[in-house]
């Protein structure tokens, strides 16, 4: 294995070869989660007319405070037929057109109504009124290009009138698990095997990340069956495999991607665990083969994969998120390779305290479900002491 490559740079070398993927008009109501790929603009002011703010009377403040004649109502959605007048008042809901004539809304508790009249407290012009246009105007920026459509997101785009938002398309991530101890779930297990996960989880972190997985067959480490599934990976934008990628003699995943067209980009990143990782290239599709040891994976794709598919998607900002945390214990670092340490998360005193998980091993799987952060101790001599401050990815 060649010199390791820091994390940064490793993980610039994936996102430079990661191009968004051509666009195409999403439903709205297919758009949670999808990425935009252009401004998303009102296509109507909003709201589209001055509407009330309060059940109550519209009234022309002028005319308050005094009593006035009940003459129509304004409803949600059934505007009143009738121009207000002075000396007049519309009953009217929440979210009804402010009639034409009128220019304040008294709300029903600062009115009384007896035998068609209502007599109402003082307001001012404006009051309790939402003007057309004083959330956003057509033609304004919605959602700018490259953001993820959230719930909050996409009923804004809603409200506002757009009824699809052209994004790019889903990136197809081909998942491929090797070796010939694996068994599927449920399976008996005969001496020496172990049953599949890696592949599970690569699936659902290409899912959590806007992907669609395409799940292969695991694979035994066999050259003839391992290269035919590596070639139907190859079809996908993405290709994910998980062990045989490291330096034993039934690692075989390397030289056969070499021997298929994939063009090494990188292989060993000074991390831990994960250290094997590999990534290459076959014209558009991006390859990367993860260690199989589950813990590595999970890190693997965390860093580098996802990173990888929100480029594909066009997200602005692709790269982990990590956040401000302190240690709870003490953590030895490693000398030659950045740790990323799986923790859980507890507030003190508002601040996020990390306490690294026993079991660091990166075969311990079942001991990482309890994490849910992933706490980057960089490189170094020593050990950094109780209550320092770290990042940490949430996961
Ligand atoms: P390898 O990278 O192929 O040398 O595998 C390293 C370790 O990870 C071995 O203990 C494998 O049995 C284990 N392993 C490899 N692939 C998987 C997988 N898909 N699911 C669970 N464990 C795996
Ligand atoms: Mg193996």
């Amino acid at each position: 294995m060649a010199a390791l490559l820091a994390i940064d740079d490793a993980l610039a070398r994936v996102l430079a070869h990661a191009r968004p993927l051509a666009a195409e008009d999403v439903d709205l109501r297919a758009a949670h989660g999808r990425v935009t790929a252009e401004p998303a603009s009102a296509s109507i002011d909003l709201p589209p007319f001055p509407s009330s703010a309060m059940d109550g009377y519209a009234v022309r403040a002028v005319n308050t405070p005094g009593t006035l004649v009940v003459v129509d109502q304004s409803a949600a959605g059934r505007p009143a037929q009738k121009r207000l007048e002075d000396g007049e008042a519309i009953a009217i809901s929440t979210g009804a057109v402010v009639p034409a004539g009128a220019d304040a809304v008294v709300p029903v508790e600062r009115a009384s109504v007896r035998d068609g009249e209502v007599e109402v407290e003082r307001v001012v012009k404006g009051d309790n009124v939402r003007d057309r246009g004083s959330d956003t105007v057509a033609g304004s920026l919605v959602v700018p290009p490259g953001t993820r459509i959230g719930p909050t997101q996409l009923a804004a785009l809603a409200a506002a009138g757009v009824a699809a938002v052209s994004c790019a398309r889903r990136p197809r991530v081909a998942i491929l698990a090797t070796g010939s101890e694996l068994r599927p779930p449920g399976a008996r297990l005969a001496p020496g095997q172990i049953y599949e996960s890696n592949g599970l989880l690569a699936a659902a972190q290409a899912a959590a990340a806007g992907a669609t997985a395409e799940v292969l067959d695991p694979v035994p480490d066999d050259e003839a069956v391992l290269r035919a599934a590596l070639q139907q990976g190859l079809e996908a934008d993405v290709l994910v495999t998980s062990g045989g990628v490291s330096v034993g003699p039934h690692d075989l995943v390397r030289a056969l991607l070499t021997d298929l067209g994939v063009e090494e980009v990188f292989w060993g990143v000074a991390i831990r665990p994960g250290k094997p990782l590999f990534f290459g290239v076959c014209g558009d599709v991006l390859v990367f083969g993860l260690p199989g040891n589950p813990v590595s994976s999970l890190v693997g794709f965390e860093l580098f994969v996802r990173p990888a598919l929100g480029a594909l998607q066009g997200l602005a900002e692709p790269r982990p998120r990590y956040l401000p945390g302190r240690l709870a214990t003490a953590q030895r670092r490693s000398p030659a390779r950045d740790d990323l340490v799986r923790a859980r998360t507890r507030l003190e005193d508002g601040a996020v305290v990390l306490e690294p998980l026993s079991g660091q091993e990166s075969h311990m799987i079942a001991r990482a479900a309890a994490a849910d952060a992933l706490v980057l101790i960089p490189r170094g001599e020593g050990e950094l002491a109780a209550g320092s401050p770290v990042d940490y990815l949430a996961i």
